[in-house]
């Protein structure tokens, strides 16, 4: 060992290598009990909020908003009860829906009571107005007191053409959230989403179980002109709906395939009321960085979720969701990233933010939060690199990405991974929408390239099958449960490690060079072109 010191480095700013002691000890703390499933504004917050900023503290890191380590994140919790009944009017007669089996419906206002009162149907396709492409499911009618019915998914889905929406790679357009804030941008009263199993990605029990109960969003926000009441029916009910209006299902689902749908009132009328209970805390994201050498005011952001859903319905005699893949390990990762940074002999050029967002289980909000009231200017964020659940597998032969395709942050990926020997490739679902899915989507919302991905198609020594039976299992017994813990018996963390050391070096990668990776043309997300200055 001694000996080898010998040998020079040709750079003292050569990437370190990440400690997977470092990755496990966090790993282990915050899986424990007692952080009681880091739900946000529940007891188990503010130990996390300490544990996060007492590590960030003693690696020399700097508070990374004006002198403090957090960032307050106002949280709005609502609370419906939902009319047991939704009344469907068509010229057929008046039906009524039941409540959880028929229909879902929610609303992200702050009101204590909405009604819909034979608010008219409209039916408007897959809900998509994208204006370079020429498409408008809106086109031509006043959404003001009506209710549309949209399609679930996007166009390309189930087609044919790989380059019409995509094919079956799901674009944002296809995702329940975009579906949403685009009925808020038209005004509608209220929106109504067709559920459909493959479409979706998930069976409806997943909408019903989502949608009900207490739903949190962020706080603060002005809501009042948005759509009021939104939800899901199912596809039978939909299908009745049509049939009941004097039209075919499947016929006017082909013509919204097409640039020439035109949205059309159905000549029924819905009514359904939602009471609310609203209360709001203030929950933290965790922020530090170092800053750069040379170009301090140009930033790579690391972000991975700190909470879990807390403590829940007692399954096997256990109630509290540890979550310890989800995402105590993401956490623990972009700990172990953060020493690496901060014990290297050469600080980086460009500065490197650690970012712990709070309430990613309930909708991204911390992230959310950050991309509206940024600390560290978007417009000169280079990049986000995420982490959300590290591959408790084993080494790995694949990085596979989420979303690959959207943006340069590929290149990196690809060269980084073949230096350690592993190849790119696309994430094994691109239908599900994952790339919608965690917090390094809102950065790419507004314009940041992000990076999402991880080993997990072919495992180094037991190859794919292993893979994906290993998945499969956690995604049955474990995902969003009490048995999402860590176990030092069963855990391997090389692929873990081997993907920290990856973001690392990326990171590292793009905190010396002077560039800005970028969209790629047929991505959905762009940087706004004022913005970025070089
Ligand atoms: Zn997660």
């Amino acid at each position: 060992m001694a000996f080898l010191g010998c040998q020079e480095k040709t750079s003292t700013n050569e990437p370190s290598e990440i400690q997977a002691n470092t990755i496990l000890k966090h790993l282990e703390e915050l899986s424990q009990d007692k952080y009681l499933g880091r739900m946000p504004c529940m007891a188990g917050e503010p130990l996390t909020i300490d544990y996060l900023t007492n590590e960030l503290k003693s690696l020399g890191l700097e508070p990374g908003n004006n002198g403090s380590y957090t960032q307050d994140v106002p949280l709005l919790t609502i609370d419906g009860s939902i009319s047991d009944e939704m009344i469907v009017e068509t010229k057929e007669g008046k039906e009524s829906w039941k409540k959880g089996t028929d229909f879902v419906i929610h609303t992200q206002r702050n009101s204590s009571q909405l009604i819909l009162e034979e608010s008219e149907l409209v039916f408007c396709g897959y809900g998509i107005v994208d204006e370079k492409l020429g498409w408008n499911d809106y086109a031509d009618i006043d959404m003001k007191g009506k209710t549309a019915v949209v399609l679930v998914n996007d166009p390309g889905y189930g087609g044919d053409d790989p380059d019409f929406f995509k094919g079956d790679i799901m674009t944002y357009y296809g995702r329940w959230t975009y579906k949403y804030e685009e009925a808020d941008r038209q005004g509608a009263e209220g929106l109504l989403i067709i559920h459909e199993t493959s479409s979706a990605g998930y069976p409806w029990f997943v909408v019903q179980s989502s949608w009900q109960g207490p739903q949190q969003g962020l706080s603060g926000i002005d809501r009042s002109q948005d759509c009021g009441i939104k939800g899901w029916i199912s596809l039978q009910k939909a299908q009745e709906l049509f049939t009941n209006c004097g039209y075919d299902f499947t016929t006017e689902i082909k013509k919204a395939r097409t640039k020439e749908f035109k949205p059309f009132s159905m000549d029924a009328k819905v009514s359904a009321s939602l009471t609310n209970e609203t209360k709001e805390c203030i929950s933290k994201n965790v922020i530090a960085y170092q800053k750069g050498t040379k170009y301090p005011d140009e930033y790579i952001v690391y972000t991975a979720h700190w909470d879990h859903i807390g403590v829940g319905k007692v399954v096997e005699g256990d109630s509290i969701y540890n979550g310890a893949l989800d995402n105590a390990s993401g956490t623990a990762a972009v700990l172990s990233i953060a020493e690496a940074f901060a014990t290297a002999e050469t600080p980086p050029e460009r500065s490197v933010v650690f970012l712990f967002v709070t309430a990613e289980e309930q909708g991204l909000l911390g992230s959310e939060y950050y991309v509206k009231k940024p600390i560290f200017p978007l417009a000169k964020t280079v990049c986000n690199l995420n982490m959300d659940g590290l591959n408790p597998m084993g080494a790995m032969k694949d990085f596979s990405i989420t979303g690959m395709g959207h943006s340069q942050m590929d290149n990196y990926a690809e060269k980084h991974a073949k230096a350690q020997g592993r190849y790119i490739v696309q994430e094994a679902e691109p239908e599900k929408g994952y790339f919608f899915r965690s917090d390094h989507f809102n950065f790419a919302k507004f314009g940041v390239p992000a990076l999402y991905g991880d080993g997990s198609l072919e495992h180094a020594e037991k190859g794919k099958e292993y893979a994906e039976t290993f998945k499969k299992d956690y995604v049955e017994s474990r995902y969003h449960a009490p048995s999402d813990e860590y176990d030092a018996g069963t855990w391997n963390i090389d692929g873990g490690v081997q993907d920290a050391q990856l973001y690392y070096n990326i990171g590292h990668d793009l905190a010396n060079n002077r560039d800005w990776p970028k969209w790629n043309e047929s991505s959905e997300f762009k940087r706004p072109t004022k913005t970025l200055k070089d």
